[in-house]
Formats: structure tokens, C-alpha cells, sequence
């Protein structure tokens, strides 16, 4: 009898003291990731994101339009991180698509980030029938489905991986805020003003070493088009990861983010199309293949890959005060009882990788704060996500003025909320 006890309660045994040292293996258990991407490039003329004074449809393609999704599982939790060559998912798309997927996948609200690329050559989202163009509607249900789909394929592709991080620099993006003789704020290039340069790269390899992915953000708008172009383009981060795939081979999946970019736009900007001219590297070619080229560089130098790694993660939407409706003429202004909701999202990949997510465009002063705060090593400020708030401005900015002050939603100091939010959550993250 005692023998027949010893032989059953052995596996317990085992598994109690397993149980015990796996403590730390939890912590550092198996790391899993999975990739995936599918083309979105619209078959039918869509109306386009991003400029108010362009009305007419598409008049064709210059590059394709991409979603790219990686999912990471560690001890059960899990992190979807997808990057979608669009404008943004706005307060009305991003609900919608949120649910389908935690629907369809059991994944947390903290679990998701939902980006965009800020694409502004990309189709307007739309789900309101009353509000949106047909074409757009159509456009934006074939889009759920493929994020679905890439979603489904990233999580069934998972395996263990290896992971390491580098950082390169770019001038690629420049300060937007351009002071006039008359002191006034202008939409131009300041090249003295602050920039975050940052490249910051994430490579994932398989356990042989192989390279199955890399993540990658960079602060810029994606505007080297301006209203005149009428030809779909994923502008220059889309037709950086374009680049970054074509250098790396075609197994090679490289999601990239908008850093905080609010006031940055890339070297050359708005300008009315692709220069055909012979000899000529049209503009945004030529700044997406050097953002490319960096991540390329970065990807290469880094040596240092390792297993494991525990996956936390949190969310939260902060109310932020609204602007009075009498500080300015903008209509998008709010009465003064009304608060803008920030969506943050934060997750930790083992010591020293962290993700921010926010649906705003936050201004590059404030992504460089919480990167500077954060208590992890790198930080990967992720704007356009899981929604879309407007443009959030740092205080001091507020005096100048300029467009993203007059556009904005915010109250003054709501982006001093959010640093201290987003910090005190990375920090509960540890
Ligand atoms: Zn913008």
C-alpha cells in the first residue's frame, strides 16, 4: 500500500518542487512569437485620410498597402502588436475591430495594440453608412477581415523564439513648428527644433538564429505626400518596412510604429507627388531607404539574442480635461464639463523591452519623456493606438500656438496626466 502511495505521489512530488524553482521559470518560461501580414491595398477608388481639402477618390496605386501582425505568448498571457498601413482606426473603427478580435481570439484589452503607420496617401476608415463613403465602408469591412486573419495566422504561427534589441538614429523626420519673423507658428520645417531620432529596433530569430521578424519604431509622420497626390502609398514608414523586408528576404515579417510624432514630419513634406523626373529618387522613396537602410544596419549589429522572457500587461483609459470651447474657434473644441479619453496600453517583454501604446498623436517632446522615465531599457512609444484621440501637445506649447496647439482636443496639462500615468503603469509593469 505505502509502495503504491510513493509510486502515485512522486509525480506530485516532482511537480511541487518543479512548481517551485518554476517561480523563475515562469518568469523566464518559454518566449513564443508568431508573425503575419496580408496585402490591403484597396481594389476599388477610395476616398483618402488625412487632408480636408481632398474630396475626390484614389486614382491608382504606387505601392501596396500592408498589415503586419506579431503575437507573443508567455505562461498564457499574450501580446498582439499590429501595424496597419493606414491613417488611423478612429473613435468609431477602433470599437468594432477590438471586439471582433478579443471575440474571436479571447485576447485582453491589454493584450492589443492596434496601430496605424499614419499613412495620409491611405483610405479614410469608415463604418458609418450615414457619414462614410460606400467605397470606404466596403474597404474598411474587407479590412476587419484581413486583421482577423492576420491575427489568427501570427497566433497559430507561434514558436519559440530568441530576442534582442538595438537602436540606430535617423534624420529622416524633422520638426515641423516653423517660427515666422512675426513670431507666429507655421506648418514648415525647423530643423533646430526638437527631434527624436531614434531608431529603435526589436529582432525576433528563431532558435536556430534565423531572423523571423523585427519590430521597429520611429517618430514621423508619414506626409512626405501632401493633398495633391491622389495615388495610394504607405508614404515613408510604409515604404521603409516595403524596403526592410525586400533587403531581409521575403520570410521576413517587420511590423513598424509611429513614435511620437505629433510635430515631426519627414525631411521633404506635403509635397504634390511622386517626381518622375529622370535620375530623380522621388522623395519619399528616398527617406523611407534611408529609415531603411537604419533598420537594416541596427538589425544586423544586433548581436546579442537570448530565450525567455516574461510577458505583464496592463490598460487603462484616462480622462484628460477638454479645451473650452471659448480658449479657441475650433469647432472640435469641447464644452468645458467634457473629458477626451486617453487609451493607454502597456506591456513588458522580460527585463528590458516595454510597449506604450496611445490613441493619440502625441507631440515627440512627450514620447521622449516617457521613454527618458521608463524603468524599462527600451521603451517603444507606439502612437495611432487602439483609437483616436487628436493631437496631444505638451504645455509649454500651448503659449506658441501653431496647428496641433489649435487642433487639439486637449485641455492644457492633460499631457502632464498622461506621462505620469503611463510612467506609473510601466513601473507597476516591473
Ligand atoms: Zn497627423
Amino acid at each position: 500500500m505505502k509502495k503504491i502511495l510513493i509510486v502515485v505521489l512522486l509525480p506530485f512530488i516532482s511537480l511541487v518542487l518543479s512548481g517551485q524553482a518554476g517561480i523563475t521559470e515562469s518568469d523566464s518560461g518559454v518566449l513564443r512569437a508568431g508573425f503575419a501580414k496580408a496585402d490591403i491595398t484597396p481594389a476599388i477608388p477610395v476616398k483618402l485620410n488625412g487632408y480636408a481639402s481632398r474630396k475626390t477618390y484614389s486614382e491608382g496605386i504606387h505601392d501596396p498597402l500592408t498589415v503586419r501582425a506579431v503575437a507573443f505568448e508567455n505562461g498564457g498571457t499574450r501580446i498582439l502588436l499590429v501595424s496597419t498601413d493606414i491613417g488611423s482606426y478612429s473613435a468609431e473603427v477602433f470599437p468594432v475591430f477590438q471586439k471582433a478580435i478579443m471575440d474571436k481570439f479571447g485576447l485582453k484589452e491589454s493584450e492589443i495594440f492596434l496601430s496605424t503607420i499614419h499613412s495620409h496617401s491611405s483610405p479614410i476608415l469608415s463604418l458609418n453608412s450615414e457619414t462614410g463613403d460606400p467605397n470606404n465602408i466596403e474597404y474598411t469591412r474587407t479590412l476587419q477581415q484581413k486583421v482577423l486573419a492576420v491575427t489568427g495566422e501570427a497566433l497559430k504561427n507561434m514558436k519559440p523564439v530568441l530576442t534582442g534589441t538595438g537602436r540606430g538614429s535617423s534624420p529622416v523626420g524633422a520638426n515641423r513648428r516653423e517660427m515666422k519673423p512675426d513670431g507666429s507658428i507655421t506648418l514648415g520645417r525647423n530643423p533646430y527644433g526638437v527631434t527624436d531620432k531614434e531608431v529603435l529596433v526589436m529582432k525576433i530569430t528563431g532558435e536556430k538564429g534565423n531572423t523571423s521578424g523585427i519590430l521597429y519604431d520611429y517618430a514621423t509622420h508619414s506626409t512626405s505626400l501632401g493633398p495633391q497626390n491622389m495615388l495610394i502609398s504607405g508614404d515613408v514608414l510604409g515604404l521603409s518596412a516595403q524596403f526592410v523586408e525586400k533587403i531581409l528576404g521575403k520570410d521576413v515579417i517587420t511590423p513598424a510604429f509611429a513614435g511620437a510624432s505629433g510635430n515631426i514630419d519627414p525631411w521633404y513634406r506635403v509635397l504634390p507627388g511622386f517626381n518622375t523626373e529622370e535620375g530623380w529618387i522621388p522623395e519619399p522613396v528616398l527617406l523611407a531607404t534611408m529609415l531603411g537602410e537604419e533598420v537594416v544596419h541596427v538589425c544586423r549589429d544586433i548581436k546579442d539574442v537570448h530565450p525567455g522572457g516574461m510577458i505583464r500587461t496592463a490598460f487603462a483609459v484616462l480622462e484628460c480635461p477638454g479645451k473650452k470651447s471659448s480658449d479657441t474657434d475650433n469647432p472640435s473644441a469641447q464644452p468645458e464639463s467634457q473629458t477626451v479619453p486617453v487609451n493607454i496600453t502597456v506591456a513588458r517583454i522580460g527585463d528590458d523591452v516595454a510597449f506604450v501604446g496611445f490613441n493619440v498623436e502625441m507631440l515627440t517632446e512627450i514620447g521622449m519623456q516617457i521613454k527618458s522615465g521608463s524603468p524599462f531599457r527600451n521603451t517603444f512609444v507606439i502612437t495611432h493606438c487602439n483609437g483616436y484621440s487628436g493631437y496631444l501637445p505638451p504645455a509649454e506649447l500651448y503659449k506658441e500656438g501653431g496647428y496641433e496647439i489649435t487642433s487639439t482636443r486637449f485641455e492644457i496639462g492633460s499631457s502632464d496626466m498622461v506621462v505620469r500615468k503611463a510612467l506609473r503603469m510601466l513601473y507597476d509593469l516591473k
